[in-house]
């Protein structure tokens, strides 16, 4: 008999007599009623076991977590909470899980307690679901580019350039650091290194992508970065994947509006093709939701959240613009903000990001042309000399999802601009001849991609929308 599993099963069932599944324990109740499931969706088959006729044994080993292959007839279900089950004609054990050592349980873990044992959480209802998202979502990524021509370039993870700048780097060598080789200035010397120079894992493809915008016109990067930063947030991983566009003669509205398109795009696609999942954990969600007091219970569900997205315009606001309503808002004057907004040019904090897109706007929000002072050395300046071509995307409950710009095309600007943050000019000899050779108005963006997930989910720690998160003090597994 066939192996059939269980989405296929569960999505046109008029097609299976008898079956053979195979799949992981998540209950066994009264010695007759298995529920399994083997991952590929979020639903459960209940399993109605013979237990006058089954051998005793192999009762004692249908425990929570253990592997079974069931074969059986497809039948009706009388019960509730299920319109199919199978009626267990033989049944093998395929790989035993001792209950008094199988830590995930038939009841509700704590995602903390998950974490620990992050090996065996892709066993639970809500992980698989995320993960599954997750894959679909990557999937459409790159669908949405690769209908638009984009060409997927794989820029690299080891990087010589510690000129990005946009966050802390690990650095990567195989010096030995109980007695590394030390130079005529006393520093380490890393022309003994592996690559004769200082490297670091990548923090953006971005600069790199650039090069390739700049042959094969619109490119895309999607994968690992790394960030070094020691911050603990539920919103950070030191390790994540990146989605970054780059684009020839496109401005920063074409920017914009490409990343609009992109996210509505992802967010649709789901909407469509995991709307089991979805409704999983939007179900889930309201439980939740529901144990909290009424005063502090979110406005939409997740499936409502998604929509909102998908059909309503990105509001778009210059920086100034943001500065004016954040100043005039109740709670700056009120002093109720940890950093009160005083005057332009500071940078925006996560709280008021948050006004902004929850309490002003209600909606995503794209903020640009920011001040220079507190952007990349690489966004393009504008008339006034004071703001660049940079955009951020402010997500509800995320915050930044996408952090873009215009980049400087002009070779003089660029140079000035490099000198004046005192960045080492010859680390970025190859960046600079772009601009030598055929430069073109260029834009591109990074969409940090568990943040998305963390959206696309309802999940509120970034640590639980990627197989094995790194954060500080945090890469077991
Ligand atoms: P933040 O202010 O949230 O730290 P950033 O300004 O450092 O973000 P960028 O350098 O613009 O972010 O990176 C592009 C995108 O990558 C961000 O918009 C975000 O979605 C994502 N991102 C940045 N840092 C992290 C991180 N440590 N973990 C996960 N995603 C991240
Ligand atoms: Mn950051």
């Amino acid at each position: 008999m066939r192996h059939i599993r269980l989405a296929e099963l569960l999505d046109q069932p008029e097609k299976f007599e008898t079956v053979t599944v195979k799949g992981w324990v998540r209950t066994f109740r009264a010695n007759r009623f298995i529920a399994l499931n083997d991952g590929s969706t979020s639903e459960n088959l209940q399993c109605v076991v013979d237990f006058e006729n089954t051998d005793e044994k192999i009762l004692r080993k249908i425990n929570t977590g253990a592997a079974l292959e069931i074969s059986g007839k497809l039948v009706e279900s009388a019960g509730k909470g299920q319109s199919l089950e199978i009626v267990v004609a033989t049944i093998q054990i395929v790989g035993e899980a001792d209950p008094d050592f199988y830590p995930i349980q038939p009841k509700k873990h704590s995602f903390e307690f998950l974490r620990e044992k992050a090996h065996l959480r892709a066993r639970t209802a809500t992980f698989s679901a995320v993960m599954r998202i997750r894959s679909v979502l990557s999937f459409a990524i790159h669908q949405f580019f690769q209908d638009k021509g984009f060409c997927y370039v794989h820029t690299p993870i080891i990087t010589g350039s510690n000129a990005e700048g946009a966050g802390e780097m690990f650095r990567v060598s195989v010096l030995d650091p109980k007695n590394p080789p030390i130079d005529t200035d006393g520093k380490v010397d890393f022309k003994q290194d592996f690559f004769g120079k200082e490297t670091n894992l990548t923090v953006s493809g971005q600069l790199e992508a650039e090069t390739y915008a700049q042959g094969l016109g619109n490119v895309y990067t999607f994968g690992p970065t790394f960030r070094a930063e020691n911050s603990n947030t539920s919103r950070h991983l030191a390790e994540f994947w990146m989605i970054e566009p780059e684009m020839a003669f496109c401005e920063l509205e074409d920017n914009m509006d490409l990343s609009e398109e992109f996210i509505k795009y992802a967010l649709k696609y789901i909407l469509e093709k995991c709307d089991k999942d979805l409704s999983f954990l939007d179900q889930r969600l309201a439980n939740d939701e529901k144990k909290k007091p009424k005063n502090q219970r979110s406005p939409m569900g997740l499936l409502e959240k998604i929509n909102f997205v998908v059909y309503n315009e990105f509001k778009r606001i210059t920086y100034t613009e943001a500065i004016d309503i954040l100043k005039n808002s109740k709670p700056n004057k009120k002093k109720k903000f940890d950093y009160v907004v005083e005057e332009w040019g500071a940078d925006l904090q996560s709280e008021h990001e948050r006004y902004l897109v929850e309490k002003h706007f209600d909606a995503p929000v794209i903020l640009y042309d920011y001040p220079a002072k507190i952007k990349a050395f690489y966004m393009r300046m504008n008339e006034d000399q004071k703001t660049v071509r940079a955009m951020d995307i402010l997500f509800p409950g995320i915050g930044e999802i996408v952090g873009g710009s215009q980049r400087e095309e002009r070779i003089e600007v660029l140079e000035r601009r490099i000198a004046e943050l005192g960045i080492d000019k010859e680390d970025l000899w190859w960046y600079l001849d772009l601009r030598r050779f055929g430069s073109t108005p260029h834009s591109g963006f990074g969409l940090g991609f568990e943040r998305l997930v963390l959206f696309a989910t309802g999940m509120s720690n970034i640590r639980d929308v990627i197989p094995f998160p790194r954060t500080p003090q945090n890469a077991s597994f």
